[in-house]
């Protein structure tokens, strides 16, 4: 097994689809990448695609089939990465070190078989670790792999954070810099409120939670390996050089910054990219919910919140929320399991969207949820569900209100 000199500090840096999105850009990069190595350091940098390529890789598949197979797409979107991987290391070389470029299959990254949505079983960091013994800079394509079958895989979108992070365990460095076109992690998107402020440190719980429930500043897999393995995510700005925000135990956070102990909601989250699925009238017996979830189970689909109403006449109205993109893939099951429980409605509604507040005052203060609801009423917003935790209590709202929704619960609590 290679190791790096005991004296040589990793760094792994991950660099989002923006801050690679065009041959300047790619080029700011490698000289800020070479400057890092020149301090000493042995670099691993994982990319993203340029730009908008894998929405253009997505929308090119879509002009010649409604329905592409989940293998040959991603066989196409993992080129995207491919691309920027490749100039990446060019420009690092014309900046006049050394590098190198691996996909996700050579970097050692495998996983199993779902494609589209795949989850990483193991990361051999092996050589890598031959790369940088060498002095060369790595750079790696995020958001691929490959299965044990030899099939490339892809992680499922934004999915390069949850690549670097998964490199950063594989050959044993401590941290991660996730590295984007946003200065660190916000109490709510800054593209959406007006006075965000951002966070010096965040817990991995409660980023998790913002992650999950929209905040894509960081993908949700991400931090889950980050917390699971204890390896420090700093987001920060991919232009400027600023401190970010660092996502740690909240131990950690606590004794470095013990200012921020008593903070009630640590931030607002929001996810436009969800529909909502009502079984209407669904018969009131045991076994039914579970029918229900294990055919959907069988998508991968990952169900963002479940609300049973109470029995009327011996039926239920099943409701759940599940990401848009993947509807269309269980769309046909769902009028077969309507068929099977007796449902009398299969309703989908598209135009909805989700307002979360997370932090651990939710579970600590009584009336968060009282103060997010008539800050919601009190411009007119209907909530249509809810749903709570110990860390977040998360609505659903129509989605032409939603950015007013975000608007309004920050002002409430954060501002
Ligand atoms: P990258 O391409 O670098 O992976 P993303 O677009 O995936 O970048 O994530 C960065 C974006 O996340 C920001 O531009 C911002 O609009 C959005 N975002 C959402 N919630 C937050 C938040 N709480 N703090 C910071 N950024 C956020
Ligand atoms: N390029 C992929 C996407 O756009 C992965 C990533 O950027 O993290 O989703
Ligand atoms: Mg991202």
């Amino acid at each position: 097994m290679s190791t790096v000199a005991k004296n040589t500090p990793i760094l792994v840096q991950k660099y989002g689809g923006t801050s690679v999105a065009t041959a300047e850009h790619i080029r700011r990069v490698a000289k800020r990448v070479t400057a890092e190595k020149r301090k000493g350091k042995a670099v691993v940098v994982v990319v993203s695609a340029m730009g908008k390529t894998t929405d253009e890789l997505i929308a090119l598949s879509s002009e010649i089939s409604g329905k592409p197979p989940r293998r040959e797409m991603d066989m196409l979107l993992h080129a995207g990465e491919i691309i920027s991987a490749s100039l990446l290391a060019i420009a690092i070389e014309e900046e006049g070190e050394s590098a190198v470029s691996l996909t996700g299959s050579q970097a050692g990254m495998i996983t199993d078989e779902s494609h589209m949505q795949a989850r990483i079983e193991q990361v051999e960091g092996e050589r890598i670790l031959r790369h940088l013994t060498k002095g060369r800079v790595v750079v790696i394509t995020g958001f691929q792999g490959v299965s044990r079958q030899n099939e490339i895989t892809t992680l499922g979108r934004g999915g390069s954070d949850t690549s670097a992070v998964a490199f950063a365990v594989g050959i044993g460095a401590g941290q991660c810099e996730i590295l984007t076109d946003v200065d660190g992690v916000y109490t709510a998107d800054p593209r959406i409120v007006e006075n965000p402020q951002k966070l010096p440190w965040c817990s991995y719980d409660e980023m998790l939670e913002m992650a999950s429930l929209g905040a894509k500043v960081l993908h949700s897999r991400s931090v889950e390996i980050a917390r699971k393995f204890e390896i420090e995510l700093i987001v920060s700005s991919s232009v400027e050089q600023t401190p970010g925000t660092l996502v740690c135990s909240s131990q950690k956070g606590r004794k470095e910054f013990g200012e921020m102990e008593e903070v009630l909601i640590r931030g607002v989250a929001h996810n436009a990219d969800v529909a909502k699925v009502s079984l209407l009238g669904v018969a009131d017996k045991p076994g039914v919910a579970g029918d229900v979830f294990a055919a959907l189970g069988k998508h991968q689909l990952n169900i963002l919140l479940i609300v049973q109403a109470e029995s009327h006449e011996g039926h239920n109205d099943i409701s759940f929320l599940v990401p848009s993109e993947m509807l269309n893939q269980v769309e046909g099951d769902l009028e077969s399991l309507a068929g099977q429980t007796g449902a009398q409605k299969v309703h989908i509604d598209r135009d909805v969207g989700t307002v979360s507040v997370v932090g651990e005052g939710v579970q600590r203060e009584a009336g968060i949820a009282g103060r997010m609801f008539k800050a919601l009423a009190a411009e007119g917003i209907n909530i249509d569900l809810i749903s709570t935790s110990n860390l977040m209590i998360s609505c659903v709202v129509p989605q032409d209100c939603l950015e007013k929704a975000v608007q309004a619960v920050h002002r409430e609590f954060l501002e």
